[in-house]
C-alpha cells in the first residue's frame, strides 16, 4: 500500500536527511570539488589549464563517460601529499555525515596517482587517516575500496594490488571503474580471482554505458557481490531474475546517470522499474562535485522526478545498509536507527 498520502512532501524530505543510509558508490577523486583543486594547486605549485574555480566548473560540461574522464583525471593531478588525501576525503565524509550517511564505503582508484609518481603509501595513509578521524569526530564508519582502472592493462591492475599490500589492513575491497565500453569483466578475471584469495570483497562497475552481458561477466567471472550501476539490466529479464533471485546489490546513482546522458532525465530513470522487478536497488552519489550533487541530493531529487514515498525511503535505505560490507553489528544498530527515525516522525 502506498503511504505517499500520509506523507506530505516537507516530511519526506526531513526523513530522506533523518534516516541513516550507507554511500556504496562513491569515487573520492570524485568528490574534489573546484574549490579545493586550487587550493591544492596552489598548495602544491601545480599548474592548472583553467583560470579561475568558475572557469573549471564551467567546464564540468560532459557528453558522456569519456568527457568526464578526461576532466576527473585532469583534476586528479594536484594530489601530491598524505594531507591532500587526508583533506579530500575529510572534506567528502563531513559533507556526508551532513546528509546522513552512517556508513561509507570509498572508492579510490590508486593508478591514477602511482601512475604520476605519488607513492601507494601516501594515497592509502591519508585516505585512511580521514576513514579514522571519521568514526571518532562524526560517528561515521568508513571504509576503503581499492579500484582498477579498465582501460588499463590486467596486468597493471595486479602490480597495482601486489604494491599495495603492505597496507592490506587499510581497505576492506576491490573494484573495477573507469571507461567501460570496449573493456568486459573478463580481462579482470585473474586479479579478482587473486582479491578472492586475499580475502578482499568484490565489486565491479557494469551495466553502466556496457551491455548486459557485463553484469553477467561480473557475476560469473569476477565473483562480484555487488553491481556497481547495472541499470542496463533492465533490458534482459534473464538477467534481472539472476539478480533478484541471489539478491545482488545494484548500487544506482541517479544524477550521475543523468549527466553522463545514460538517461535523458530523471524522470525517464529505471530505478523504480528496477526496485518493483524486486531488486536490491540502493542510491548513491558516485562523483558528487562533477554530477551535481551529494547523496541526500540524489535521494530527493529522484524521489521528485519519480514521485517515490516513505515506504520506497525505507526500503532504500535498509537495502543500503544491508547491501554494505560492515559488520553485522553494526548493521543490526543502524536498522534499529531506521525504526527509530520512522516511528520519532510517525511514519507507518
Ligand atoms: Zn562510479
Amino acid at each position: 500500500m502506498s503511504e505517499r498520502s500520509t506523507v506530505p512532501r516537507e516530511r519526506l524530505g526531513a526523513l530522506l536527511r533523518a534516516m541513516p543510509k550507507a554511500e556504496l558508490h562513491i569515487h573520492v577523486e570524485g568528490s574534489l570539488e573546484p574549490e579545493l583543486i586550487f587550493a591544492l594547486a596552489e598548495r602544491n605549485g601545480v599548474a592548472l589549464p583553467y583560470p579561475s574555480v568558475e572557469a573549471l566548473r564551467a567546464a564540468y560540461a560532459f557528453s558522456n563517460l569519456q568527457s568526464f574522464l578526461d576532466i576527473y583525471y585532469a583534476g586528479a593531478s594536484v594530489l601530491r601529499t598524505e594531507q591532500d588525501f587526508f583533506d579530500m576525503a575529510w572534506a567528502y565524509l563531513q559533507r556526508a555525515a551532513a546528509d546522513g550517511v552512517v556508513r561509507a564505503e570509498i572508492f579510490f582508484d590508486p593508478q591514477t596517482h602511482t601512475a604520476r609518481g605519488v607513492p601507494m603509501g601516501v594515497v592509502i595513509e591519508g585516505l585512511h587517516r580521514a576513514c579514522v578521524q571519521a568514526q571518532s569526530q562524526l560517528g561515521v564508519s568508513a571504509a576503503l575500496i581499492l579500484c582498477f582502472l579498465r582501460h588499463l592493462s590486467e596486468e597493471d591492475a595486479l602490480q597495482t594490488l601486489e604494491a599495495a599490500l603492505p597496507w592490506r589492513d587499510r581497505f576492506i575491497g576491490v573494484g573495477l571503474d573507469s571507461s567501460e565500453l570496449g573493456h568486459p569483466p573478463e580481462k579482470f578475471a585473474r586479479v579478482f580471482a587473486r582479491a578472492a584469495e586475499l580475502g578482499l570483497h568484490r565489486v565491479a562497475h557494469a551495466g553502466e554505458e556496457g551491455p548486459p552481458a557485463y553484469i553477467w561477466g561480473a557475476l560469473d567471472a569476477l565473483h562480484v557481490e555487488r553491481i556497481d550501476h547495472g541499470v542496463q539490466a533492465a533490458q534482459d529479464a534473464a538477467l534481472l531474475a539472476r539478480l533478484a533471485r541471489d539478491r545482488v546489490p545494484l548500487t544506482v546513482c541517479p544524477l550521475s546517470n543523468v549527466r553522463l546522458r545514460v538517461f535523458p532525465d530523471l524522470a525517464q530513470h529505471n530505478l523504480r522499474a528496477l526496485l518493483d522487478a524486486g531488486l536490491c536497488v540502493t542510491i548513491h552519489s558516485d562523483d558528487p562535485a562533477y554530477f551535481g550533487g551529494y547523496l541526500l541530493d540524489n535521494y530527493r531529487l529522484t524521489f521528485d522526478a519519480l514521485g517515490l514515498d516513505a515506504g520506497h525511503a525505507r526500503l532504500l535505505a535498509a537495502n543500503s545498509i544491508d547491501a554494505s560490507f560492515a559488520a553485522p553489528t553494526d548493521k543490526a544498530r543502524w536498522r534499529a536507527e531506521l525504526q527509530t527515525v520512522f516511528e520519532r516522525m510517525a511514519i507507518p
